[in-house]
């Protein structure tokens, strides 16, 4: 599965899911959303999120399923145990790493392992990452997960368009890979560890316009097992969740019932169709 046919699905509502696996992490990008390192041990119930997946059926599950964290594959067995759940029911998986194992020479074998079962890995890489886990090595685990098979990308994090981190490691990656290995671009947010230096996202649309939200559409498991409808970090961190964005709990509902309340919810199709700030104001 291509980077481009993952996005592709991103605005559909149900689409796809994420799954917090842990908010653990080894390293600690100064830049980190979900404020994570070693010392956090929030993680969903391991026999819960297996339930959970399991549930999936062929004629009811997400297309996609994203494994995130935090570092997922900090439990490579339990991240190769979902993707064959899910492969299982027909839905496709990618993981998201920050690459702590790329520090040492060779990929140990079970996180290899878990990779093999996947249908896309991707890579984060960035100025903060690159201070942890050096792009060579990064580079170069990259090529031995594309030697295995799997379809692989980067996460790139910037300040912006005319960030000239970003112009120099997209050249160096169609340059060390041939143009063959696609890179997603996001902006910093001020969320995690980020929340104390990193500039606000652009100012609030203007009220009277529409303004689709499209953070709505894949529902996220949180790292307290509770799903909600909005992938915004500061929502998914948020106790007691927005009503109107908790979809359930991987404890005690399946996913037929979370896709149900994402799509069938009167407020959450509104969000996506004109989004929050116009729904407010009216
Ligand atoms: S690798 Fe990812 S989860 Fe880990 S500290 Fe860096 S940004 Fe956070």
């Amino acid at each position: 599965m291509e980077l481009a046919e993952l996005v592709g699905l991103r605005p559909f509502p149900a689409a796809g899911l994420l799954l917090g696996l842990t908010r653990r992490c080894p390293l600690r990008c100064r830049h980190c959303s979900t404020g994570s390192d070693l010392t956090v041990r929030e993680e969903p119930n391991a026999a819960q999120l297996l339930r959970f997946v399991g549930s999936f059926t062929a004629e009811n599950r997400p297309d996609v399923v994203m494994l995130t964290g935090g570092e997922p594959l900090l439990l490579p067995t339990l991240a190769g145990e979902l993707s064959f759940l899910a492969r299982r029911a027909g839905s496709r998986t990618a993981v998201l790493s920050g690459m702590f194992f790329a520090r040492s020479q060779r990929i140990p074998p079970a996180i290899l392992r878990a990779i093999a079962q996947v249908d896309h890995f991707s890579a984060s890489l960035d100025v903060y990452h690159e201070r942890e886990v050096a792009r060579a090595d990064v580079f170069r685990a990259l090529h031995r997960i594309r030697e295995s098979g799997v379809s692989v990308s980067f996460h790139l994090t910037g300040t912006g368009a005319d960030d000239p981190y970003l112009a120099d490691i997209t050249r160096a990656i169609d340059k060390e890979f041939g143009g063959r290995v696609p890179s997603l671009v996001n902006e910093v947010r001020p969320f995690g560890r980020a929340a104390a230096w990193a500039r606000p996202a652009r100012t609030g649309p203007d009220p009277s316009a529409a303004a689709p939200c499209s953070m709505a559409a894949w529902p996220v498991v949180a790292f307290d097992g509770t799903v909600l409808a909005c992938c915004n970090q500061d929502t998914v961190d948020r106790r007691p969740a927005p009503a109107h964005l908790d979809l359930g709990h991987i404890g005690s509902d399946d996913w037929e019932t979370v896709r149900r309340r994402a799509l069938e919810s009167p407020v959450l199709r509104m969000i996506r169709t004109v989004g929050p700030t116009h729904l407010a104001a009216r």
